[in-house]
């Protein structure tokens, strides 16, 4: 192919994309507009990066077979592993998911230490380089490398191409800080999760993070505020249906200002459709699709887009083409791993009325479907687990239409049309 690849980004797209594409080049060059700390700490290009950031079992699988190893790395680096669902506590609507082994654990951490920990695994595979406060400002049409663009979700260098684009308009606010535990609470490694029924647009989130610590965030929808000032931060927890979430911060110690951040629109841009973005350019990560973050998956899709971009530039090289058609192999790669995620998140989002965007055909039989694969998942362990490794990215949709724990959604779905 070419020697030399060139990555605009060095956030999750971009570190992984760096993975996936440093066997089949001589060097890998990162380019970022911002300084990247030497130790794990938030920053000014990733403006995300002090909420709560979880890492889906599915994204942990795709960066281990990107960067073997990855996994050990953040257990090293103070990840929490938290196991599904003995640590983990979710009310959804208006239960709690039932306590049941699901034979899986996830990694928990700041999205600072998941970046840090990723840039030392790549910068450890030996062809590849990061330049740090290098922002670029256009892309340059000639040259003959690869050029990745993984700038994020307010991408600027791809904007003047006419790319089909799917919106929704979320309006979802959050706010969060980090936290001392309390003596009593310390070695807890609980993740705590309250998702309510829409209309209510109340969601709090305690997860365990690295040091011993915990980030909390709070969030709400359209007109709904979280307070970013501790005493009104407090009171909105103890608004929420369940108490969990109030009680540890009622004695939780801020060790981080209350940070806020508002989403306006989720965003797909389906570039598999587009004309004109060149041949050699490969957008990633939250440049395609950046979703309502409430349900854990930007980082986990950059990982998939990243195994897509793997297997294009393998089909590539063993079928002797240039690269001048990898981006026609991997784009509806791409489309399928950002699809699978934006049809869970969207179903969310267009429960609530006040959700802009078009509500597709058979929505409301699509709800129903969901809503029965909720409640029977509270009965029934091999629905639960379906449902959770679907949810993480771990087996694609599709393996809800058949096989035994499908025909269990299935009654349920009867039961609930004769109610
Ligand atoms: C509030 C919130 C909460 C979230 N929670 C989760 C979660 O729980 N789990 C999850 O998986 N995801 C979550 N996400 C999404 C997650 O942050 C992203 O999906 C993920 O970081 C992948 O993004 P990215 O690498 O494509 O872009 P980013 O992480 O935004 O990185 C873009 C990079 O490009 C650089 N850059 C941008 N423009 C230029 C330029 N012109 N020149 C040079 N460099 C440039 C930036 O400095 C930055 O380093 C959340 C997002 C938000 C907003």
């Amino acid at each position: 192919m070419s020697r030399t690849a060139t990555i605009v980004g060095a956030g999750i797209a971009g570190l992984s994309a760096a993975a996936a594409v440093a066997p089949f080049f001589d060097t890998v060059t990162i380019l970022d507009k911002d300084e990247l700390p030497a130790m794990p700490r938030p920053r000014k290009g990733v403006a995300q990066d002090v909420q709560v950031h979880i890492l889906l079992k599915g994204g942990e699988l795709a960066l281990e077979k990107l960067l073997p190893g990855a996994r050990a790395a953040l257990l090293a680096a103070g990840a929490v592993e938290v196991r599904q669902t003995g640590d983990v506590s979710i009310w959804e609507h208006d239960a709690w998911h039932p306590s049941r082994d699901l034979g899986h654990s996830q990694l928990l951490m700041s999205r600072p230490a998941y970046e840090w920990v990723l840039r030392r695994k790549v910068l450890a595979l030996g062809n590849v380089e990061i330049r740090d406060n290098t922002p670029v400002e256009a892309l340059a049409p000639e040259g003959s490398g690869l050029l990745v663009v993984a700038t994020g979700r307010g991408d600027r260098l791809l904007a003047s191409l006419d790319v089909p684009t799917t919106t929704l308009g979320i309006e979802v606010g959050y706010v969060s800080a980090r936290f001392a535990k309390p003596k009593r609470y310390r070695g807890e490694t609980r993740f705590i999760a309250c998702i309510p029924k829409p209309p209510d647009d109340r969601y709090g989130l305690v997860c365990p993070v690295e040091n011993d610590e915990w980030l909390i965030t709070l969030c709400s929808r359209f007109d709904n505020k979280v307070p970013t000032d501790l005493g009104g931060f407090r009171a909105y927890a103890t608004s929420l249906p369940i108490p969990d979430v109030a009680d540890r911060l009622a004695e939780a110690m801020p060790l981080s200002p209350l940070r806020s951040y508002r989403i306006a629109e989720a965003n797909w841009r389906h570039f598999e459709r587009a004309s004109g973005l060149p041949p050699r350019v490969i957008p990633i990560g939250d440049c395609i699709s950046s979703f309502n973050p409430t349900f854990g998956q930007g980082m986990s899709v950059a990982a998939g887009h990243a195994l897509a971009l793997r297997e294009a530039l393998a089909d590539g090289a063993a079928n002797g083409n240039g690269l001048g058609q990898v981006a026609a192999a991997y784009l509806p790669r791409a489309a399928a791993v950002s699809e699978q995620a934006w049809a869970a998140a969207a179903l969310a989002d267009l429960e609530y009325p006040r959700t802009r965007g078009d509500r597709p055909a058979g929505f409301d039989r699509t709800l129903l479907a969901s809503e029965a694969m909720r409640l029977a998942a509270t009965e029934h362990p091999e629905v639960h687990l379906l449902r959770f490794e679907i949810g993480n990215l771990v087996k694609p949709n599709s393996a809800a239409r058949s096989g035994a724990a499908a025909r269990l959604v299935a009654k349920t779905l009867i039961r609930r049309r004769g109610e």
